[in-house]
């Protein structure tokens, strides 16, 4: 048992990655201590993980939601607001948790690294809209970020057998999983009657709302394949998706020599949290470990472009380079959130993020207020698309 305690601030407390971390933090409450929080709607279960691990610090979205949590917490706890408080938080602990949801999740993203910290990153939208900014702050003297999306946690294990020059000339291609989603093998026929109930009954992950409806779409896998670019600095043109359905090796690297590497484990998000908390300590949990004499059947096949466009439009958005990736994010962010009040249907989803991407016009990013205008611009569109 490693001797270092690390301070924890888990932003996103309430969701599906912060439940499962919080999972990991009650199995080792030697090795961590959770010092800071934030949360959006759910203000009692925010109120329940603040008196459970006698957190400190507190993050809302709005002074009302402050007011509201004062009454559930004790006097002393400090609550702090908005995307102030968020960035506050991000700079207080040894290890940063970005488990916010969507483009909210900047802030932490760019605070943490800004500090210094350890940003375990599973926000993967804000390093997607963001990538020529957080590679600025990334080269902060103590700065480090961790993946917790289970595909590049898979990736950052297979390259410890890489040199690790930049732009690791001895990988020849990323190999991104994909478990294909609920809808799979489906005709276009059948994917225009697709249903909010079908498209939330992922085969293999338990996920918050917004990214198991992305895995319908693959656009999940698309954002991916820009996260893992941005994440390891490779050009989306080494990086390919393979469907695996069984969701059991988690990604792959390629080597000039044909070495392929694999991480295998069977699907918990609670393994690749651990292994970002933990660094360079593996924490013994056997979470996901196999049993190879039972049953364990690895298939893979490729995507199907035709009824699943969304990857295309990612690696598209890659090439024009510049605020496209945050177009297509934010446009994307809109019309999942459309999705899912019921507004547009499952095949519409993809349709509203192309027509936003159609009007996108160069714009090369260099500045926060610069992805702060375009990410309003893309949703502006988007919203626009949807009144007609
Ligand atoms: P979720 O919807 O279950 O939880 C999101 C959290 O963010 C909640 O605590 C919510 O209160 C908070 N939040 C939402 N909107 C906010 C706002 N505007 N301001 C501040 N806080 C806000 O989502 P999740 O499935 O846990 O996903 C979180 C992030 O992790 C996403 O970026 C997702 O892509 C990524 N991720 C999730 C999984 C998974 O297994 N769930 C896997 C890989 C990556
Ligand atoms: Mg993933």
């Amino acid at each position: 048992m490693p001797t270092v305690r690390r301070s924890v601030a888990l932003l996103g407390a309430t969701g599906s990655i912060g439940s499962q971390t919080l999972d990991v933090l009650r199995r080792e409450p030697e090795m961590f201590e959770l010092v800071a929080l934030s949360g959006g709607e759910q203000l009692n279960e925010l109120a329940d993980i603040t008196n459970e691990f006698h957190v400190t610090r507190v993050g809302v979205i709005s002074d009302s939601h402050r007011d509201a949590l004062a009454a559930l917490v004790d006097s002393s706890v400090e609550i702090v607001v908005g995307e102030d408080g968020l960035s506050e938080l991000a700079a207080s602990a040894d290890v940063v948790v970005n488990a916010v949801l969507g483009f909210a999740g900047l802030p932490v993203t760019l605070s943490a690294l800004r500090a210094g910290k350890r940003l375990a990153l599973a926000n993967k939208e804000s390093l997607i809209a963001a990538a020529p900014l957080v590679a600025k702050v990334r080269a902060t003297p103590g700065a480090s970020m961790l993946p917790v999306d289970s595909e590049h946690c898979a990736i950052h294990q297979c390259l410890a057998s890489s040199p690790g020059e930049p732009g690791y000339p001895d990988v020849r291609r990323l190999l991104l999983t994909a478990s294909g989603g609920p809808f799979r093998g489906w005709s276009l026929d059948q994917l225009r009657g697709a249903t909010k109930a079908d498209a939330l009954n992922h085969p293999t992950w338990s996920m918050g709302a917004k990214i198991t409806i992305d895995s319908s779409t693959l656009m999940n896998k698309g954002l991916e394949v820009l996260e893992a670019s941005a994440f390891f600095g490779i050009n989306v043109d080494r990086v390919e998706v393979v469907v695996h359905p069984q969701s059991i090796v988690h990604s792959m690297v390629e080597y000039v020599d044909g070495s392929v590497l694999a991480q295998l484990s069977r699907p918990d998000m609670r393994l690749p949290i651990a292994y970002c908390l933990g660094m360079p300590v593996r924490l013994d949990h056997g979470w996901g470990a196999i049993d190879f004499t039972k049953d364990v059947e690895l298939t893979f096949e490729a995507p199907d472009p035709k009824s699943f466009p969304a990857l295309a439009l990612a690696y598209e958005a890659s090439r024009l380079g510049g605020a496209a990736p945050a177009w297509l994010s934010a446009a994307n962010e809109v019309a999942v959130a459309a999705f899912l009040a019921d507004q547009i249907s499952w095949c519409e989803i993809i349709d509203v993020v192309a027509r936003v991407m159609d009007e996108y016009v160069a714009d090369p990013l260099d500045s926060l207020q610069d992805l702060v205008a375009n990410d309003a611009t893309a949703r502006a569109r988007a919203h626009g698309i949807l009144e007609q």
